[in-house]
């Protein structure tokens, strides 16, 4: 399967010569979904895991007796897509959502009881062009989370766990992962996608480029702004952030988006080196029923079929995780904001 990112609207460099300096590269991975299995790259199950190695637990001390069951949520995926492929649900199926979206409640459980941690990617370097090594000549990178946003002092952080290894030291693999009983939000539980690695050209997020271009940039996009507005093609308008500058969606490498916060300098807590980005987790591909984003394989399909939250992933609202690394030393602790 290939995925391949339409031409820029506009050639970026050709208006903004500064920009070839800055010009970099990132993957995006084109989650789609499908059936992997652990010995490829994946978003969702399953990883490839050591069957003697314990599986990683959440003990933080959070509510985990009420939420959603990970076999619903699937019904429920299923059982929807298959209403919009034939039409749309009817009202027994209707009725039938209702009853799979319910919270549960299993008062059993504790606030402590360990919570198994849900794979949301696997990345082997073979596969992922621009993958930083891990350390020691780990090849594979892999991912996990708490399925409950409850973490931190803000008491809605999440809690990742993520994880370097060699795939050939695997020699017994895992079968089954144990599941939670129940999970925080739906949008924990990615749906297994299969990738489709494409390189692309990117460049710097708009608040971190030098000043002047920074405000030359500004200043076209106001100009363009008004044109769009004169002519009531607001709809058509490009944008340096949204258009020209990071893709949208799941990716390896590149820059970092800072669109809820201001750019935030990420230092490496062992040795103070600039950190670079590792993995970008979307909720989304694309914005839009037309978004610059949208691969050219796409554009031809109905648009309630076009899928732009392949992963089902919910990160934040409805943004993205950054996941950050250490440059000279690739065994010193990840860091990750959400945007
Ligand atoms: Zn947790
Ligand atoms: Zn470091």
């Amino acid at each position: 399967m290939t995925r391949t990112t339409p031409p820029r609207p506009v050639p970026v460099e050709e208006l903004f010569p500064k920009l070839a300096a800055l010009r970099g590269v990132t993957t995006r991975l084109h989650p789609r979904p499908g059936r992997p299995d652990a010995s490829v790259s994946s978003v969702g199950d399953p990883l490839l895991w050591p069957a003697d190695e314990p599986w990683p637990m959440c003990t933080e001390p959070h509510r985990r007796s009420r939420g959603y069951r990970v076999a619903d949520i699937r019904q429920a995926r299923r059982l929807l897509a298959d209403a919009w492929a034939r039409d749309r649900p009817t009202a027994a199926e209707g009725a039938l959502l209702t009853e799979l979206g319910r919270r549960h409640r299993v008062p059993d459980l504790t606030d402590t009881d360990p919570i198994p941690l849900i794979g949301l990617v696997q990345l082997y370097r073979r596969d992922i062009p621009g993958l930083m090594p891990g350390p020691d000549g780990c090849d594979l990178l892999q991912v996990l989370w708490c399925p409950y946003e409850a973490h931190g002092p803000s008491r809605q952080g999440l809690a990742l766990h993520i994880r370097w290894r060699r795939a050939d030291q695997v020699t017994a693999a895992l079968d089954a992962p144990p599941q939670p009983v129940l999970v925080g939000f739906e949008g924990a539980v990615p749906e297994p996608c299969v990738l489709c690695p494409e390189q692309v050209v990117t460049y710097p997020y708009a608040g971190s480029l030098p000043t002047r271009l920074g405000a030359r940039i500004d200043a076209w996009e106001e100009a363009e702004e008004r044109k769009a507005e004169r002519n009531g093609r607001e709809d058509e308008l490009v944008t340096y952030h949204h258009d020209l500058a990071i893709p949208q969606g799941c990716r390896v490498g590149g820059f970092p988006s800072w669109h809820t916060t201001d750019p935030h300098p990420m230092t490496c807590e062992a040795c103070a080196a600039p950190m670079e980005l590792l993995l970008t987790v979307a909720s989304r591909e694309w914005d839009g029923a037309d978004g610059s984003w949208m691969p050219v394989e796409e554009r031809d399909i109905a648009e309630h079929l076009r899928d732009l939250t392949p992963t089902k992933l919910t990160i934040g609202r409805d943004g993205l995780l950054n996941i950050f690394a250490c440059p000279t030393a690739p065994g010193h602790p990840h860091r990750w904001s959400v945007q």
